[in-house]
């Protein structure tokens, strides 16, 4: 009995329709996508089961683009500096590896 024609595929999606240029061809062709994973039923998209993460795809080279190339720096260059000795300390440590000056 076949009674059930279903099942997960991924849908690319545009989610935002303002050009970013592509670092590796220089284009202005680079767009914010996301690939979600929607759930058919017959061949008709029911609902999505999974929010992909958006990435930079361009469409001149047919590829994503690696994010962390394009201009803006990424979130996690946040440095601290231990307030004795003076050398940056990674976000997270509660004690200075250097020195070990507890850090508040
Ligand atoms: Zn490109
Ligand atoms: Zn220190």
């Amino acid at each position: 009995m076949f009674f059930f024609i279903g099942g997960i595929t991924p849908k690319t999606r545009r989610i935002d329709e303002q050009p970013i240029r592509c670092p590796n061809c220089g284009l202005n062709q680079a767009y914010r996508t996301r690939v979600d994973h929607w759930l058919h039923l017959f061949f008709i998209p029911v609902f999505p089961v999974k929010r992909g993460e958006p990435f930079l795809f361009c469409e001149h080279c047919r590829r994503p683009v690696d994010s962390a190339r394009t201009s803006a720096p990424p979130p996690r260059s946040i440095r601290l500096e231990c307030r004795v000795c003076g050398k940056p300390v990674e976000e997270g440590f509660r004690y200075c590896p250097h020195c070990g000056q507890r850090l508040s």
